[in-house]
């Protein structure tokens, strides 16, 4: 933090942790103890970690949308990346290993691990003791965030925060039905987003529309497929609209 605060110049630097962790929060007051970082307890919600979202629990201040958090004076680290900027400038160690939590019913032990960036994530299985039965889903990432993979013959990455593994009787396997216009997927968006507009635009390739609805403004939490009970696959929409609309962006 001091380093940042170095290259950044910045008057404040505040430690956003939830209230459910007042171990964390407690330790991190005390090492802060006379550096003028202050810890703030925040609300324990999701998605609290993401970046508006933080900035506005920490500071009230509301990224405009299409904006960037330097439009309100703020930049945000995750704690992850703190820890590289200390290896890379202190030690010159490159990012090279990461933090991921091996869980799910699908695998005989759950483990917190430092992982390699390019393990393959069966060796990652292997370590925790195998497989627990035949997996139904395997997600890299969190479980709301988390992309599905195939098979675990692929590499973890920087990004690779989890590997979560369930079996049949975990997973929500029903079939797509049709939009009944709830409006549980609005009320879920963080973003203020109109995700079943959106994903109608998307399905129908029109983009430019789904633009103009805000789909930039997506952070991609999962929230909106979370609450549909009708099972549509709204943040994969998302992801698939905020691609198209950049892609033609860059092309313009
Ligand atoms: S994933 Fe869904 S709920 Fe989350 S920001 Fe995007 S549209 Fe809103
Ligand atoms: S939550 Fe699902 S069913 Fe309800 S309005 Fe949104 S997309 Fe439609």
């Amino acid at each position: 933090m001091e380093i940042l605060n170095k290259v950044l110049g910045v008057d404040n630097i505040y430690i956003g942790i939830e209230a459910n962790k007042p171990d964390a929060i407690a330790l991190m007051t005390e090492k802060c103890a006379g550096t003028g970082f202050e810890v703030v307890p925040l609300e324990v919600k999701y998605p609290q970690g993401a970046e508006k979202q933080l900035i506005l629990a920490i500071t009230g201040r509301e990224v405009p949308s299409g904006g960037l958090p330097m439009e309100v004076g703020v930049v945000v680290q995750n704690v992850g990346t703190a820890a590289a900027v200390a290896d890379a400038v202190i030690d010159g160690i490159p990012l090279i290993e990461r933090n991921c939590t091996v869980t799910g019913s699908g695998v005989t032990e759950q483990k917190n691990l430092r992982i390699k960036v390019g393990t393959p994530l069966q060796h990652l299985v292997d370590y925790c003791g195998g497989l627990n039965g035949e997996p139904a889903k395997l997600i890299m990432g969190g479980p709301m965030m988390g992309m599905a993979q195939l098979s675990l013959d692929v590499p973890a990455t920087r990004g690779t925060s989890g590997l979560l593994i369930f079996r049949e009787g975990d997973v929500t396997l029903a079939e797509e039905g049709p939009c009944i216009r709830c409006a549980r997927c609005v009320r879920a968006c963080p973003a203020k987003l109109l995700p079943t507009t959106i994903a109608a635009y998307t399905r129908l390739d029109m983009f430019d529309e789904a633009d103009e609805y805000n789909a930039l403004d997506c952070i991609e939490c999962g929230c909106c497929s979370f609450s549909c009970p009708s099972y549509i696959p709204l943040v994969q929409s998302l992801r698939h609209a905020k691609a198209a609309i950049l892609e033609k962006r860059r092309k313009i």
